[in-house]
């Protein structure tokens, strides 16, 4: 069997447009436009890529882009100032702040000093909370967009055994919040499960999320499983730089029913989810309805 690729490329650019569209019709029916303002501290290139990337596709779909990038040697005091500033912000409907912060930083303070309204990274205790326990959050982008994809080829998830593998905050844990949220039978894995390529074999859905370069193989794999491959490891291969999954593509797509390839997958979908947050947040702010199909 050969998997039929889930092209996250397309399905991107697809939620990207349905984002654009209701922003041009917000911005025609009530004349503003939704905010979302993006902080980076330091200089990690892969960082200021991601942030890039992340303004140029807000301003594409017609939302106001604020950047804010501060040297690495900011102050606590400082980054909290700025959050505050920019939760008092009305033009400002999303916030995000760029992870990993440098070292001298409480990630977790300030990830919990964002309005939780305003959290578009869904990170936010209270948004952890409130996902947890089945109640209306901002979800995490990346579990988000894998959530979407599964929907979109699958309809129904209900009764599917669903097999995540990594307990992260950022990815794991809400992606089997949502799975359960969409009745799956869910498994977590990690680094203490014991005999993993068994507990794999048993799932519809595979969720691959370890930060390993190619490690769930096809041999793992129930023919006809979905294979949702978040990870993204750059590695040296024949002399190049390459970007390789956490699913080894070719023995995966041997057997599985379906797959995403990497790049081309899980990476677009988590820009398109936070725009989707972004506009959700200020749907909410408004007390405008809220647009379908662009929230979990
Ligand atoms: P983390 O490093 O935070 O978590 C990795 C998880 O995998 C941990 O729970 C760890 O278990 C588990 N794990 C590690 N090794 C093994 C193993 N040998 N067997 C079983 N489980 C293992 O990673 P993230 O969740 O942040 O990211 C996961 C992947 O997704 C990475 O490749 C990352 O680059 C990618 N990513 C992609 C995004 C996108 O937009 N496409 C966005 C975010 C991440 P334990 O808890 O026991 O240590």
């Amino acid at each position: 069997m050969t998997a039929q690729i889930i092209d996250g490329k397309a399905f991107a650019a697809t939620v990207r447009a349905k984002v654009a569209a209701h922003v041009a019709r917000l911005k025609e029916e009530f004349g503003e436009h939704p905010g979302l303002a993006v902080v980076i501290v330091g200089e990690d290139p892969a960082s200021h890529v991601y942030v890039r990337s992340k303004a140029k596709q807000t301003i594409e779909v017609g939302m106001n882009s604020y950047e804010h990038k501060l040297p690495a040697d900011t102050s606590e005091a400082e980054l909290l100032a700025l959050i505050a500033k920019l939760n008092a912000d009305t033009s400002v409907h999303g916030i995000l702040v760029q992870l990993p912060l440098p070292k001298h930083l409480d990630s977790d303070l300030v990830i919990n000093s964002i309005d939780p309204a305003k959290d578009v990274d869904g990170f936010h205790i209270s948004n952890v909370g409130l996902l947890g326990t089945g109640q209306k959050s901002m979800v995490p982008c990346t579990p988000l967009g894998c959530l979407m994809m599964l929907r979109d080829y699958h309809g129904d998830l209900s009764g599917m055994n669903a097999v995540v593998v990594g307990r992260s905050n950022i990815v794991g844990k809400p992606m089997a919040n949502l799975l359960l949220g969409d009745s799956c039978t869910v498994t977590i894995a990690h680094s203490r499960t014991k005999d993993l390529p068994s507990v794999v074999r048993q799932a519809d859905i595979v969720v691959a999320a370890v930060g390993r370069p190619e490690m769930v193989k096809g041999d793992w794999i129930k023919p006809g499983a979905t294979v949702i491959d978040v990870g993204i490891n750059r590695i040296e291969r024949d002399g190049k730089g390459i970007l390789v999954g956490d699913a080894d593509f070719d023995s995966c797509a041997a057997v599985a029913g379906a797959i995403t390839p990497v790049p081309g997958g899980v990476g677009p979908m988590t820009i398109a989810c936070l725009l989707a947050n972004t506009l959700t947040a200020f749907c909410r702010a408004k007390d405008l309805p809220e647009p379908q199909g662009l929230t979990a």
